[in-house]
């Protein structure tokens, strides 16, 4: 097969040095972005479905690259993690979230708890509960309201040091979400072991409620399996009431989603200035 009148190999070629090239750039930009302070947090709230009011804040990171405009974690973070540059991200994501919270707590408004994700890296490197230490040092904030969210992946990718800093974290009094719950690869037998605090049901679940027979159950067995084993559960990607109405009428404890609000810059979420009546 030919096109353009070239053998395809030679096209195919073209084409991966093309993106070969723009990873190798992309790649080069972001080595410098955590030095130059192109990184920004956004924050998403998260409700409390029993009281309605807002019961956290989930810190989700964007990369403000000059031209370019704002690029969305799921354009670096795998690249970030490629080029071993995620265990920088996530520190520096980790100060900002708590340096963030101790501003606004000193403001007299708390969003309750802030939520970080941390990828497999820091939990290989053994680095996790220093940066946690450090950091909590370093703004002062109570380890309570600090609540790290790890996906099954990035456990499985090194279960047994994973575990043993997941426990000390706990013992320090940091709480412990499992992300995108269902998704991954890991056995009951693994989730019966882990010092958690929350569930979060993956988006992918919550998306069919409430028509799918599918999403229903699976759902309804999270919410139970959850509550069972003694933790909350929170449903990700909330975006219509009836979804909404679904949960809380099956006793979810937490939601979050583009319905309750998407992720914005913290000045958007609680403006400086108290606006006036
Ligand atoms: P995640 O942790 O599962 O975060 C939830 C994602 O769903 C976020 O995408 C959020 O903006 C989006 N979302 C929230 N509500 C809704 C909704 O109602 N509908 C839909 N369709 N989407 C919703 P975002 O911000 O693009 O982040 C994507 C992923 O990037 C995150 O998935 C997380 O895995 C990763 N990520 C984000 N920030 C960090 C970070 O600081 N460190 C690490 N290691 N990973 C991060
Ligand atoms: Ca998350
Ligand atoms: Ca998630
Ligand atoms: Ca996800």
């Amino acid at each position: 097969a030919t096109r353009g009148g070239r053998p395809s190999f030679a096209f195919y070629t073209e084409e991966l040095t093309l993106q070969a090239r723009h990873r190798l750039e992309l790649g080069a930009a972001l080595r410098l972005a955590v030095e130059r302070k192109e990184l920004v947090l956004y924050y998403q709230p998260i409700h409390d479905l029993r009281t309605g009011s807002l019961a956290g804040v989930e810190s989700l990171v964007r990369w403000q690259r000059p031209v370019h405009g704002l690029v969305p974690p799921g354009e670096f973070i795998p690249l970030a993690e490629e080029m071993g540059l995620i265990d920088r991200v996530d520190a520096w994501v980790m100060g900002e979230a708590c340096a963030q919270m101790q501003a606004w707590r000193q403001r007299g408004v708390s969003p309750g708890f802030v939520a970080v994700n941390v990828s497999s890296r820091l939990f290989g490197g053994d680095m996790l509960l220093p940066r946690v230490e450090e950091v909590l040092a370093q703004t002062g904030m109570d380890a309570s309201l600090l609540e790290i969210e790890v996906t099954e992946s990035a456990i499985m990718d090194q279960p047994d040091r994973a575990l043993a800093q997941l426990d000390r974290l706990h013992v320090r009094g940091v709480r412990l979400a499992l992300d995108d719950f269902g998704t991954g690869y890991s056995s009951l037998l693994r989730l019966k072991l882990l010092p958690l605090h929350k569930l979060k049901i993956d988006q992918g679940f919550v998306r069919g409620l409430p028509d799918s027979q599918g999403d229903r159950a699976i759902v309804l067995a999270i919410i139970s399996l959850a509550h069972q084993l003694g933790l909350k559960v929170l449903a990700e990607g909330v975006e219509t009431q009836a979804q909404l109405d679904f949960l809380v009428a099956h006793g979810c404890d937490l939601a979050q989603g583009y319905f309750f609000g998407r992720p914005v810059p913290a000045g958007v979420l609680f403006p400086d200035e108290p606006l006036a009546h």
